[in-house]
Order: C-alpha cells, then structure tokens, then sequence
C-alpha cells in the first residue's frame, strides 16, 4: 500500500475535532497521488460528505469545466480541503477546526509532492500562505513557499462557489486559470536579471488563449 492510502486509512477514523460526531465520513482527498498540481478548497459540503470525494456538487462541476478548459481533467490533478470533514449546515470553518486538521493536509502534501499548489478561497489560501491578505488581494499571484519539507508554488484562486454566483468573479477565475499551464511549466526560482539593461525587443504577435466557454448561465 502507497504512504499515501496508508495516511488516508489512518485519517479515515480520526476524532481530532468535533466535527467527526456529525460527519457521514472523512473526505481525504481524490486524484492522481502523483500529481504536479494540488488544489486545496475550503471543507467537504454536502455531495461531498455523502460521497466520499471532494468537490462533487456544482463547484466541483465548475472546477471541472475549468480543468477542460486547459486541456486537463481531475484525474490529472489531486484535489483536497483544508478540512476533512463537513461542518455542519456548510458553515465556515472555525479556527480549532483548521488548527485540528491542517496537520493532515500538510502530511498530504508532503506525500504527494506536487510542484503547484492552488488554493481556492481564502481559508486555503491564508492557511498555506501563512499571511492574513485575503484572496481578493493575492489572487492570480504566484507566490514560492516552503511546504511539506519541499519548495512549492502556491497560486492563489478565487473559490469556484463563489464564482457560480458572481459572474464578474467567474470571469477573473477563468483568465486566472488560463495562467496554471505556464506555471507548471515554470516552477523553479527564476533567474535573476541581469546586471546590465538589455534594449527591449518587441513583443511578438500572439493570439490570445480562448477563453473557457462554460455556458453555465
Ligand atoms: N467546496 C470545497 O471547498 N470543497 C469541496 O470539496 C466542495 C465544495
């Protein structure tokens, strides 16, 4: 058995918060455990404490489309919460939660070794980021961060619910989105510049990437 389904055996049982008295069953995470990209939403909802797998209802739908939209489907990627179970009636999570809980995710990021990570909303984001700046602010901006003994790219995205409801939102996830083939190709530190000014060259014509018809509305 893989470290990782051995951790999520282990997981399957855990009573660090009170949230195991109300749960159907810890949601650990889905994907491929190989994966360079990590998403990491906020806690399981409904769909997904009934079934078992993260991001099943219409956010996940939407996480879906967006995937396809860059050429990749969820079995490429591994997707995970902050918290392993459902808070009750979908509420936020509450600080003891995260602090009960982020030993995991971290644990599963360790395991998994992805090279960009991808927070979605800000309870992910300001968890892995380790800095209170909400995600209106650091959205779309790739950060370098040191998580699970190893150095990942931590890219800050808008929480697909919460784009299902505000379209201004959807639309600045998607140009976000459109942005993760290029980091995953790009996650090194990069060079620095160089110590004398180059003359700059013209920006060669490019057609810009469509952007990902969803037809959700
Ligand atoms: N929202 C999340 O943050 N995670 C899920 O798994 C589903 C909805």
């Amino acid at each position: 058995m893989s470290e990782l389904l051995a951790y999520e055996e282990a997981t399957s049982i855990c009573t660090r918060c009170p949230l195991a008295a109300t749960r159907t069953q810890v949601v650990f995470g889905s994907g491929d455990p190989n994966a360079d990209l990590m998403f990491v939403g906020e806690a399981p909802g409904f769909h997904e404490d009934k079934n078992g797998v993260p991001f099943v209802g219409q956010a996940g739908k939407l996480l879906e489309q967006l995937l396809n939209g860059i050429g990749l489907s969820r079995t490429d990627v591994y997707i995970a919460n902050v918290l392993k179970c459902r808070p009750p009636g979908n509420r936020d999570p509450q600080p003891e939660e995260i602090e009960a809980c982020e030993s995991h995710l971290f644990r599963q990021i360790e395991l998994i070794r992805p090279t960009l990570v991808a927070t979605l909303g800000n309870f992910a984001t300001k968890l892995l980021s380790g800095k209170p700046t909400g995600i209106t602010k650091v959205h779309g901006l790739a950060q370098q961060v040191a998580l699970g003994g190893n150095e990942v790219m931590l890219y800050p995205l808008f929480h697909p619910a919460a784009a299902l409801y505000t379209r201004s939102m959807l639309s600045v996830l998607e140009e976000d989105f459109l942005r993760i083939p290029e980091l995953l190709g790009l996650t090194t530190v990069a060079p620095e510049p160089a110590a004398f000014e180059l003359e700059p060259e013209a920006e060669p014509e490019r057609p810009l990437a469509p952007a990902v018809q969803l037809g959700l509305f």
